[in-house]
């Protein structure tokens, strides 16, 4: 948009998504949960949608799911306030259920539109809803898991959702050979975030 700074047009498409009614999902929701975190970060970290605290406290993985987040994060060295967290659809499935997919496709124009501004180099998707969504539409989460793909010049990578390594703990080393992989690419890619630098102005 002409004459718009990007923080602008930010601030427009977050105060236009806190007003959505585009899908029934409005009518039990407490908050939309719009996503948080450095959207000037080369990284996005994509859920599938909000669950009860989540709901209740407007924000992204703030439940036992968010903790065992933010522990992966730390594990590669990363933090929350070196990238931005954001989810498929922005309001809560009753009963914590899998977004269906016309509420995706309701919601998916909210997402596009924090990727186009945000303009990440890396994705890093959580779960089958989300891997789904944005690598494939017959993604094997248990097969694909810890690959690359590229999408839109983006690379983008799916690993289990934190919700489903809390029910099954078996799946907690191959996700950390993910995460050792996905870290080895943000090194190569931004040596800077490890050597004391950042791309945060
Ligand atoms: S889930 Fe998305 S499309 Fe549905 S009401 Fe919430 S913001 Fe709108």
């Amino acid at each position: 948009m002409a004459g718009i700074t990007k923080q602008q047009e930010w601030q427009m498409l977050h105060n236009a998504c806190m007003e959505c009614t585009a899908c029934p999902l409005h009518q039990t929701r407490t908050n939309v949960v719009f996503g948080v975190g450095e959207r000037k970060s080369p990284i996005m970290i994509i859920g599938e949608g909000p669950g009860e605290q989540e709901d209740l406290q407007g924000e992204p993985f703030v439940g036992p799911a968010g903790q065992l987040l933010d522990d992966m994060l730390k594990l590669i060295g990363l933090d929350r306030s070196m990238l931005y967290i954001a989810n498929i659809v922005k309001c809560r499935p009753p009963r914590n259920r899998d977004p269906l997919t016309e509420e995706q496709d309701a919601c998916s124009h909210w997402l596009a539109e924090q990727i186009r501004i945000m303009d990440p180099d890396i994705i890093l998707c959580l779960g089958r809803v989300a891997a789904m969504r944005m690598i494939k539409p017959d993604f094997k989460i248990t097969k694909e898991h810890g690959k690359w793909f590229l999408r839109d010049n983006r690379r983008i990578m799916a690993i289990y959702h934190p919700s489903a390594l809390l029910r099954d703990e078996r799946k907690r080393p191959e996700t950390f050979a993910d995460l050792r992989e996905f870290r080895r690419v943000l090194r190569i890619s931004y040596p800077e975030m490890y050597g004391g630098g950042c791309w945060v102005e």
